[in-house]
Parts: C-alpha cells; structure tokens; sequence
C-alpha cells in the first residue's frame, strides 16, 4: 500500500524531526495528532501541516481517514496506545521500547495479530547503510566466524530532551531503556544471532535523577559463542559512536554510525589489507516506514517487527537485573 494516511499519537521531538519527513517522503499523508494538551496539538498540527489535532486517542484511532498509527510518546504509554489502535484495525509503528515489561510487549505483539494488523517497532539503527552492509559482509564470509562485537554508543542528550529520560523511572527512563534497546536491536540484525544472557554495570555521572541510570557498560553472550561489548550514555560530549565485529579471518569497523542520521562507513581489516565498504547511504526512518508499507502491502515484514521490539526489550531488562544482581542474567526471548 502507497499513500499510507497517518495519525500521529504523541507530539513528539522525533515525529517532529525525523518521522513526518519519512511518511513524507514515502508519499504519505499526515492527517491528524493527538497530545493530551490541546495547545500542544492545534500548535504542532500548525507547524508541521497537519489538518486535524485533538486530544482523544479514541477519535484519532477510530478516524475512518486514518490507516496507521505512529506512537512516539513516553513508554509508559506505549501498550494502551497499541492496543486503542490495533482494537480500531490499524496498522501500528511504535517507538521503541515496546513497552516497559515484557508481559506488556508480548500482549501487544498478540493484540495486533489477533487483530489482523501490523506491528512495527522504529528501531532505526537496523535501515542505516552502514549496518546492513556489516551484516552482508559477515553473511559473505568476509570476516569468517565472527568472535566479537563492540558497541559504542555513549552520547550527550541534548539540553531539550533532558526531561522523562533523566527524571521519571514510571516513563521509562534510563539509558538502558533508551539506548542499549538499539544496541541490542541492531547487534541482533548485523549478527544474525540472539543473546543469551548479559552482565552489566550502571553508572550515574549526574545527570540523571531518581535513581535512573545514566550509564551503562556490559556484555552479552550469544548463542554461538560469541560476546559482545556496549556502552551506552547520556552524559559523553565528545565521544564518538562505532560498531565493530570482530571474526577469524577480518574485522568490520563502523565509525559514526549509531547515528540518526544516515552517515558513518565501515572499514574491513584482514590479510588483504585494508577495504572501505561501499555504502550507499538511505534516511534510515524514511527506509523504515517504507518497509512498514511494504508489509501492510503484503510485500516482506517491517524493518523491525513487534517480534523484534519483544527482543530489544527483554534484552535491557535483563541488563537492569545484571547491573542490580551484579549476576550473569538470562535473556528471556520468549515472544
Ligand atoms: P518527547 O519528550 O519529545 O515527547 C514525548 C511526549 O512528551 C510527547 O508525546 C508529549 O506528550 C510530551 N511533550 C512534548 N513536548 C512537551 C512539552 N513542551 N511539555 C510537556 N510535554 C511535552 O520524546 P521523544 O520524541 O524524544 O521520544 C518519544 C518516543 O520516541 C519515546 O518512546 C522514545 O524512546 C522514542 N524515540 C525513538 C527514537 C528512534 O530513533 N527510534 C529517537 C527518539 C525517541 P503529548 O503527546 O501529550 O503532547
């Protein structure tokens, strides 16, 4: 299906950046916003050309103009939300994480196949040119087995965005929830291969509050041996990001790649010497919603599937119950 009609639930900073250009530039269009202030919706509904705002998220799901819904607001919300719009038969695009339990996240993946309707997580990472052609170069052999992976994904939050994610544990918030879900998200696509349990220890470097975690560095271990390396953070200026896999026969290093934006290259290492991949950079959102149209047309699944948003999810909790046991924790991957 082209020419999706979208509704918007959350006024969101990423629907705002990153998500109405991506329905876009798929030829979708934008139709309505739902915020729970009515200033907030008639000004974002303003501002991005939207025709409609309101504040019910009954009136906006069950809009016969409306095909599907992109849910951008706080976790805590996410599963009500999923469930209003999959009970109303429309397809959904949920942020990431799912939810904020995985009993929560399983019960939507069920709602919206019960339902009949897509479930999309918008774990971007997995669009970026430089992840996929990671992963093709290890489906090609290039590196041989591969033995390790290190990611690094320490990051500075923006002044704007210094809000639920530092201060309220009941949003979701925490860089476990924010970020280390992408991490295990897109270490699951270049891998090809699932987690089967973490360690992990959290850190609070100040700027978070309430307890939240602002840092977080662990290691997963899986299921063919291999173990893989993140650290993932809210408080680092001036650090740079970067994927690698490490095999027996070469090693793939991505550089500003864990990004939103579609930049960064990967350089392969091996007894031929030195090889820049050959990236052919696409919007990672834009590629997003362009599989999630797909899919409800019945071509492939989306780029992340509900499935696959169950499985970032149950890797960070797991990692908050290894940072707090100070244990080896299972990854329960149960969908
Ligand atoms: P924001 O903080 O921008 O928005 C979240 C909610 O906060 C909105 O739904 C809105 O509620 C409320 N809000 C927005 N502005 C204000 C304001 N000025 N005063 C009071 N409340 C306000 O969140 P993000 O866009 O950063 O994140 C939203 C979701 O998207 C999260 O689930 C996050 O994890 C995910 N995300 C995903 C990314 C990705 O790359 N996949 C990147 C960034 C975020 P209301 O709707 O009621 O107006």
């Amino acid at each position: 299906m082209t020419n999706l009609r979208w509704g918007l639930v959350g006024a969101s900073t990423i629907a705002a950046q990153h998500m109405i250009d991506a329905f876009r530039a798929n030829d979708g269009e934008v139709v309505a916003v739902m915020s729970t202030n009515a200033d907030r919706a008639a000004k974002f509904a303003h501002e991005h050309r939207i025709a409609r705002a309101t504040t019910s998220l009954d009136d906006l799901a069950q809009s016969n103009d409306v095909d599907a819904v992109y849910i951008s607001t706080t976790n805590e919300l996410h599963r009500d939300q999923v469930f209003a719009a999959a009970k109303a038969g429309k397809h959904v695009l949920c942020e990431k994480p799912l939810a904020l339990t995985l009993g929560d996240a399983r019960a939507m993946v069920a709602e919206c196949h019960a339902r009949g309707v897509i479930l999309g997580t918008n774990h971007h990472l997995r669009n970026a040119a430089t992840h996929r052609a990671m992963r093709d170069a290890i489906h090609a052999g290039r590196i041989g087995k591969p033995l390790f992976a290190r990611v690094f994904h320490a990051v500075y939050l923006p002044t704007h965005l210094q809000s639920w994610r530092i201060e309220k544990p009941e949003a979701g918030g925490g860089v476990v929830m924010d970020i280390t879900v992408h991490d295990a998200d897109t270490l699951r696509f270049v891998l090809d291969d699932e987690p089967l349990a973490v360690s992990a220890m959290t850190s609070h470097g100040g700027m978070s509050r309430e307890g939240l975690e602002d840092g977080v560095m662990g290691v997963l271990r899986f299921s063919n041996g291999l173990l893989a390396q993140f650290h993932d953070a809210f408080t680092t200026r001036y650090a740079a990001t970067g994927f690698e896999v490490h095999g027996e026969l070469g090693s793939l290093i991505g550089r500003d790649c864990m990004t939103q934006a579609p930049k960064g290259d990967v350089l392969l290492r091996s007894a031929a010497g030195e090889e820049g991949l050959k990236i052919s950079h696409e919007n990672l959102y834009a590629r997003s919603v362009r599989l999630f149209g797909d899919a409800i047309a019945g071509r492939g699944a989306p780029s992340a599937s509900g499935e696959d948003g169950v499985k970032s999810l149950s890797v960070a909790v797991a990692t908050l119950e290894a940072a707090r046991s100070g244990a080896e924790t299972a990854i329960d991957l149960k969908v």
